[in-house]
């Protein structure tokens, strides 16, 4: 059997799982992917989806993220229901949100005066003195995305399974082997973890526990006129941005548990902040406010590669998940079939968690 041929088990249809499969069957690999419910239905359904390439701290990972843009462009030429809104992104004062943090003047940006910022949105009412805009970044439909990977991996032969559960790994002789499921192992020379939350689950049984948080944040989708918000923006009253449908939506962080802080509440609070900030938001009405749990590795850190000790798994687990996984599921996959180690991945490798 060559590498290519490799029957490889991804457990996960979220973004990032769709990605990998995309990509490994694309490579000629025997792909099947599992999971424990349908396409997209984890956090990747409920995400704010800006591929946001900057960051305001040194960055471990800043090769990933500045090939990441490049790498939905490819994709978008390759995969026939993939589009970007690449609208740009205008980022301005003290950040306090739910998706990636911009910096206040990252390379990737440009800082505009007063009069540019309204060129950009005519619509806000308080243009702040500068903000910074990156003009090439953009925002997906993550429902939208995530199926076209996944139809691309089963137009190179993937197989999907969803309505099933991984419960366990099977191992033989320090090996995984397979998953396995209600319906018995389904055997793999790799099996590939993009789990989000589910991770650590899985990989507690191998007695390697990966720390990976269930991170809450809220999104919010509105119904109200449109034309109001052209790029994305980021500001301390709020983080919108418009789709190619109309719907505006909101991300914002998780407060707690309390009344007051159910998304609900948190969609009414954010509707009138949106309507103070932006002329001709005549109506503005929640269509629906949900919470997700995004897998938030304990360092920041994304968490990719083979797991040390046992042979055959493979883990992938990012935040910012959305953007990286174009970059990330191309160059794992070529780490995988081709035996390609890549030097982008080095600071994400899962052993760092357990050198003694
Ligand atoms: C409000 C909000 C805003 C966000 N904004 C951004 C943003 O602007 N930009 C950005 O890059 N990221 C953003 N994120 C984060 C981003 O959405 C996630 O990083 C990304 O979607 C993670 O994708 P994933 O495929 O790893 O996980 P998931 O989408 O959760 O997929 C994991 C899948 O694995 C399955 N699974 C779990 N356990 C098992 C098991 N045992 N057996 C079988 N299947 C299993 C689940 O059913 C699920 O479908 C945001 C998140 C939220 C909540």
């Amino acid at each position: 059997m060559t590498e290519q041929e490799k029957r490889i088990v991804v457990i996960g249809a979220g973004i990032m799982g769709a990605s990998l499969a995309y990509h490994l069957a694309r490579k000629g690999a025997r792909v099947t992917v599992v999971d424990a419910e349908g396409i997209a239905s984890g956090v990747t359904g409920h995400s704010f989806a800006w591929i946001n390439t900057s960051s305001s701290e040194p960055d471990p990972i800043a090769p990933l993220r500045s090939a990441a843009i490049e790498a939905y462009h490819q994709l978008e030429t390759e995969l026939p229901g993939l589009t970007v809104q690449w609208t740009g992104a205008l980022s301005y004062g003290e950040m306090t949100s739910a998706a990636p943090s911009a910096a206040s003047n990252p390379p990737v940006a440009n800082r505009l005066s007063r009069a540019q910022i309204l060129d950009l949105e005519p619509n806000l009412k308080h243009p702040p003195e500068s903000a910074s805009y990156a003009p090439a970044e953009g925002a997906l439909d993550p429902m939208a995305t995530t199926q076209a990977l996944i139809a691309g991996a089963q137009a190179h032969g993937a197989k999907v399974l969803t309505r099933t559960p991984v419960h366990g790994l099977a191992i033989r002789h320090a090996k995984v082997i397979g998953v396995e499921t209600a319906m018995g192992i389904i055997e793999a020379d790799l099996v590939v973890v993009a789990a989000g939350t589910g991770i650590t689950k899985l990989t507690d049984r191998l007695e390697m526990p990966l720390p990976i948080e269930a991170s809450p944040a809220l999104l919010i989708r509105y119904k109200t006129q449109p034309n109001r918000v052209r790029t994305l923006i980021s500001s301390p009253e709020m983080e919108v941005r418009q789709t190619a449908q109309g719907a505006l939506l909101a991300a914002e962080d998780y407060l707690d548990d309390t009344t007051e802080n159910q998304p609900d509440a948190i969609a009414l609070r954010t509707a009138k902040a949106i309507q103070d900030a932006l002329h001709g938001v005549v109506a503005i009405e929640p269509e629906w406010a949900c919470v997700g749990l995004r897998p938030m590795p304990a360092d920041g850190i994304p968490i990719i590669g083979y797991l040390p000790k046992v042979a055959g798994v493979y883990v992938c687990a990012a935040h910012p998940g959305i953007t990286l996984a174009a970059i990330v599921g191309r160059l794992a996959s070529e780490e995988i079939i081709d035996g390609e180690v890549s030097s982008a991945l080095g600071p994400c490798r899962p052993d760092r968690f357990f050198r003694d």
